[in-house]
């Protein structure tokens, strides 16, 4: 039979929800999506596949492409400035933005970062920002799969002189994006602090609408979930009196929560960006991630923005997901390997709305997958590929990278871009805001 790109040799982990791995296993892809996977035996004995072309994948571990449920990409330039100072985001991080975010500075930062995603095998990733439309045309560029966010504050921001004004840019970026079978819009309100009731409900009418997933930070900071618990009972409970609390929203952060609100969580089918790094740089709580999961909600895991996780790479993330979900519940049995691993690809890909297209390695999705090139001393040996994955792999062993069927990645080498010209853009851009940080952290001294 024949085939666009026929991969043969390497070990699948398909995550397809029956925990198939094929060692050694091939997967032929036609038109962009997986035609078949399986035993390499089977391919060789029956079905003898040949296609334009052949990838040996010995000596690697094919894995589906992570899933990264929440990003602000285009906040590279910016990464390590203004660090381990408390209430960052309103003292340092929004005046930054509001003096050095323009459409330039947006595309660079994000074009740079899905290099930095690429690398370590993220295929998909969801993301929030202003100036979204240059994030998908980094996005439709690069050749990765993605969901853009427009973000919508009640003060004005980088790209709307008025506040709310993102709701308006929200609908025209849904009008401009649409239809395009990599990148799917969203609306993204900021936060249940920084956009109030009246707009929440505008912005779940105009979701309904326009049939778009809502993207929003919630119940991720203490006088969030002081405010609400006192005025409602809980964020969440606050939050089902606007009408956002639907299949709609990715919910981000969700670190105040008790048993209700991951009861109401589950009722409302919600689904959860999960982002164990950042949270824990900030010093907060540990999301019940694995409370959430057991009682029915789709967890994704996220890296967050590069000013708040810092490293872009999922695998990082991935690995310490299970380990802070030991701690917190203070049981080691929990979070197995191959469940955070889940998470990771077909977890995210549920909590974004596309456990039918990408996620996992199965005949029909998409064909968004890792190459690991598993000969290296961190990989050595193997006695369990999930937990090989989870808990020994690193970013630097991931040799390609696919979305669609077609390279972004091959031989460790990017395919879309020169990624001299991509560092050089962001180091103009970090060289250009050195002043205005400078600024802020003089006028903002810790403790004043
Ligand atoms: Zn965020």
């Amino acid at each position: 039979m024949e085939c666009d790109l026929y991969i043969h040799g390497g070990v699948v982990l398909t995550m397809d929800g029956r925990w198939r791995i094929f060692d050694p296993g091939y997967i032929a892809i036609q038109h962009g999506r997986i035609a078949d996977v399986g035993p390499l035996d089977e391919a060789e004995s029956s079905k003898g596949w040949t296609a334009k072309t052949t990838i040996d994948a010995r000596g690697t571990l094919i894995m589906p492409g992570y899933v990264n449920t929440h990003t602000h990409i285009s906040m590279s330039p910016f990464r390590g400035a203004m660090e381990d100072s408390k209430d960052r985001l309103t003292r340092f991080i929004f005046p930054l933005e509001k003096a050095m975010v323009r459409p330039e500075l947006v595309y660079d930062g994000a074009l740079f970062t899905i290099a930095e995603m690429v690398r370590s095998g993220t295929t998909c990733f969801a993301d929030m920002y202003y100036f979204e439309e240059e994030v998908a045309r980094a996005a439709d560029l690069a050749g990765v799969r993605a969901l853009v966010g427009e973000t919508v504050v009640d003060f004005p921001s980088p790209d709307a002189d008025a506040p709310y004004g993102g709701i308006e840019l929200a609908k025209r970026l849904v009008r401009n994006v649409r239809g395009h079978p990599r990148i799917t819009p969203m609306i993204a309100p900021h936060a249940p602090y920084t956009v109030d009731a009246e707009h929440l409900k505008r912005i779940a009418a105009v979701a309904d609408e326009l049939d778009t997933p809502i993207m929003m930070h919630v119940a991720e900071m203490d006088f969030e979930h002081a405010r609400f618990s006192k005025s409602h009972g809980s964020v969440l409970k606050y939050l089902d009196t606007t009408g956002v609390l639907s299949p709609r929203l990715i919910a981000v952060h969700m670190l105040y929560l008790d048993q209700d609100d991951i009861a109401l969580a589950a009722e409302r089918k919600i689904s959860v960006a999960h982002c164990p790094v950042s949270n824990a740089k900030s010093g907060r709580p540990i999301c019940p991630a694995w409370q959430l999961g057991r009682a029915g909600v789709a967890v994704g895991i996220g890296t967050d923005g590069p000013l708040s996780g810092n490293t872009m790479d999922m695998q990082t993330v991935t690995s310490i997901y299970p380990k802070m979900q030991k701690v917190r519940e203070g049981r080691r049995d929990i979070v197995p390997a191959r469940e955070a691993l889940y998470a990771a690809t077909m977890g995210g890909a549920a909590a974004l709305g596309l456990a039918d297209q990408i996620g996992s390695i199965e005949a029909g999705k998409w064909a968004d997958i890792q190459i690991v090139d598993i000969d290296d001393f961190n990989l050595l040996p193997v006695h369990d590929w999930y937990a090989t994955a989870v808990y020994a792999a690193q970013a630097h062993n991931v040799r390609d990278t696919v979305v669609a069927g077609s390279f972004v990645m091959r031989e460790r080498k990017l395919c879309f871009a020169d990624e001299k010209t991509l560092k050089e853009k962001v180091l103009r851009h970090a060289e250009a805001s050195a002043s205005t940080v400078r600024a802020l952290l003089d006028t903002n001294p810790d403790g004043g």
